[in-house]
C-alpha cells in the first residue's frame, strides 16, 4: 500500500521504553507494515479496551480515540499487543482477574477486549499477541489464541 491512503491497521500497545524497539521491529518486519498504521501507546495498552468497571473515565478514553481512528482513518485490522513484566498490571487489584498470574490476566485482558470488539465492531478483524524476552533477553512476540 502506498502511503497517503487509509491506513487499515490500528496497534495498540503499552508506553514500556523497554518493548519499543521490539514493538517496532514486529509491526514493521514480521509483519510487513512498513510504517502504515496508526498507533496508540498509553500504560497497559489495550487494556484500556477493558476496564470499564474499575476505571470508567480511563476507559471512556480509550474508547474514543479507538472509535475516532477506526471511523477516521477506515480502519479494517487491529492489532493488540500486551507484554511480559508489564507495571500498569501491579498497579491492578487482583480481583479484576480470574488467575493472579501475570500474563493469564494479560491474556483474559486481550480476549475481553476481542469478545468487546467483536460487539462494537464486527466488521473489525482483531489480532492478539504478547510479546516477552527469550533467554539471550531478545523480545519475542507470539499470538495468544482467542
Ligand atoms: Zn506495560
Amino acid at each position: 500500500m502506498l502511503h497517503g491512503t487509509d491506513a487499515e491497521v490500528l496497534a495498540i500497545h503499552c508506553s514500556d521504553h523497554r518493548f519499543q524497539a521490539g514493538f517496532y521491529e514486529f509491526l514493521n518486519r514480521q509483519l510487513n507494515l512498513a510504517e502504515n498504521y496508526d498507533l496508540l501507546v498509553l500504560p497497559g495498552g489495550p487494556q484500556c479496551l477493558t476496564l470499564v468497571e474499575y476505571l470508567p473515565k480511563f476507559s471512556w478514553a480509550g474508547w474514543k480515540w479507538f472509535r475516532f481512528l477506526v471511523d477516521a482513518h477506515d480502519l479494517r485490522r487491529l492489532i493488540l499487543i500486551q507484554h511480559q513484566d508489564c507495571g500498569w498490571y501491579k498497579e491492578l487489584p487482583v480481583h479484576l482477574h480470574f488467575s493472579p498470574e501475570p500474563r493469564q490476566r494479560q491474556e483474559e485482558d486481550l480476549r475481553r477486549a476481542r469478545a468487546a470488539l467483536a460487539k462494537e465492531r464486527p466488521e473489525l478483524s482483531v489480532e492478539l499477541y504478547y510479546a516477552g524476552w527469550d533467554a539471550s533477553r531478545h523480545i519475542n512476540i507470539e499470538g495468544v489464541d482467542g
